[in-house]
């Protein structure tokens, strides 16, 4: 394995819903274990970006390539083709995702939860993926609540129990969308924390979409500023966040809390 294996490939990639275009010829590379944050205003397509990754968008001009394999499209005779859902699905195996609201499965313990996909997915048994569940459960501080229920936790403790899920599958992509923005303030550190040791330790390629510049300073390899459906700039943290290149970097950092 080569220090700089290109995990993530956007080339060209423009996406319309219906006459709006909300992505403009994107290209982003992202390299095997780096951790990329992307800010920049809402309506900017930020969820749209990540939502393509994993083609639950799809898209209307270039390409996206994961690993290597091409993201929802089969190439036959020189032409792309979309994938059937079940092929989709299987790709999205390896790129999960933690979205703003949880989407937990309410009747499911906060094990279930976890050990569900990698039961009905990828046919672990049962014993073993709630061994797994219950290791993953204590690495994000939940030993204590595996056999709780969604309602009963809080919305730090369901997130971390997402963000459990979505390791749990050894995704090779971890896409969060705003992981922290439907959380009661006193509650988003404890979820900052788990993705803090999720970066240090998983040396999963993590891609993050998040308003929280101290966490974007802190652990990201990689800013990128989007506005418009456009990659404004990109670089090392402290260059975009305190040194920005693009006027419209410097307003809206300018209108962010820091
Ligand atoms: P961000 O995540 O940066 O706030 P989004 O990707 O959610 O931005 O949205 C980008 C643009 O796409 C916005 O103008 C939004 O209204 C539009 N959009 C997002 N999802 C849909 C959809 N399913 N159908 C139509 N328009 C959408
Ligand atoms: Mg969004």
């Amino acid at each position: 394995m080569t220090a700089a294996h290109p995990m993530i490939e956007v080339d060209g990639v423009d996406k319309w819903f219906g006459n709006n275009q909300v992505l403009f010829d994107i290209d982003l590379q992202i390299t095997e274990g780096e951790t990329v944050c992307i800010i920049g205003p809402s309506g900017s397509g930020k969820s749209t970006l990540l939502r393509c990754l994993n083609h639950l968008e799809e898209i209307n001009t270039g390409q996206i390539r994961v690993d290597g394999d091409i993201i929802g499209y089969r190439e036959r005779r020189g032409r792309l083709h979309e994938m059937k859902e079940k092929d989709a699905c299987a790709q999205r195996v390896e790129i999960g995702m933690v979205f703003q609201q949880f989407n937990l499965f309410p009747h499911m313990t906060a094990l279930e939860n976890v050990a569900f996909a990698q039961i009905k997915i990828k046919k672990t048994p049962k014993a073993e993926a709630h061994a797994r569940a219950r290791t993953i459960l204590e690495r994000v501080g939940l030993a204590a609540r595996a056999d709780f229920y969604p309602s009963q936790l809080s919305g730090g403790q369901q997130q971390r129990v997402a963000i459990a899920r979505a390791v749990a599958m050894s995704p090779k992509v971890l896409l969060f969308d705003e992981p922290t923005s439907a959380l009661d303030p006193e509650l988003v550190g404890e979820v900052l924390e788990v993705m803090k040791d999720l970066v240090r330790t998983s040396g999963m390629t993590i891609v993050v979409v998040t308003h929280e510049m101290g966490f974007a300073r802190e652990v990201a390899d990689r800013v990128v500023f989007m506005a418009d459906g456009r990659i404004v700039e990109q670089g090392e943290p402290a260059a975009v966040l305190d040194a920005p290149q693009q006027q419209r970097t410097r307003e809206f950092l300018s209108a962010v809390i820091r």
